[in-house]
């Protein structure tokens, strides 16, 4: 069975884009919460309205929602080759309810790797980004449902003794060596 890793860090920090990187290395499928959710809302789904009214005011997704879809998606045959979870969990609450999904599985994840970036930076990358939920007032709002909600998970993955934080400013390429080693440690292991 493949490695299987959460990426946490704040909107901005380069998640998906290393994300893509990591999935093409180590062959493992990348499980975006946030592209499901546009996916789901361009596609006018149920759900997908539902969260658009989240979305763009810059607030998480009610955990109940995202667990369910999580839920679905890990019970599928694919998921034995490993997976990155890029956005997924954002609460102590998704963070637990994935820990019981994955032992009742028999499995449990590698490692989490968090993606350190000082706030300055965060929002010069977001504002230059231009994506729907990239207004400024918007963007203020994910930060602070990041430092509120979505950074005790770092505590939490502490004490569970798996987290590794990586410096995620500087280049694409400096970011991915950095991530690289990590993973590279954590496969060998
Ligand atoms: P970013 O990390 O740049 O904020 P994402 O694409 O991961 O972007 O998420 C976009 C939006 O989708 C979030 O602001 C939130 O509203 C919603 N979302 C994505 N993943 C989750 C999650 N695990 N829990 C709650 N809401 C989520």
């Amino acid at each position: 069975m493949g490695m299987k890793v959460v990426f946490v860090g704040p909107p901005g920090a380069g998640k998906g884009t290393q994300a893509e990187l990591i999935v093409k290395k180590y062959n493992l499928l990348h499980l975006s919460t946030g592209d499901m959710l546009r996916a789901a809302r361009d596609a006018k789904t149920p759900v997908g309205l539902k969260a658009e009214e989240y979305m763009s005011a810059g607030k998480l997704v009610p955990d109940d929602v995202i667990i369910a879809i999580i839920k679905e998606r890990i019970s599928q045959p694919d998921s034995d080759r490993g997976f990155l979870f890029d956005g997924f969990p954002r609460t102590v609450v998704q963070a637990e309810e994935l820990d019981k999904a994955l032992a009742a599985q028999g499995t449990k994840l590698d490692v989490v790797l968090e993606l350190q970036v000082p706030e300055e930076i965060l929002f010069t990358r977001l504002a230059a980004r231009g994506r729907a939920d990239d207004k400024p007032e918007v963007i203020r709002q994910r930060l602070v449902s990041y430092r509120e909600q979505t950074e005790p998970l770092i505590g939490y993955y502490q004490k569970a003794g798996i987290l590794k934080s990586v410096d995620g400013t500087g280049t694409i390429e400096e970011g991915f060596a950095r991530v690289s080693a990590v993973l590279d440690a954590c496969q060998e292991s």
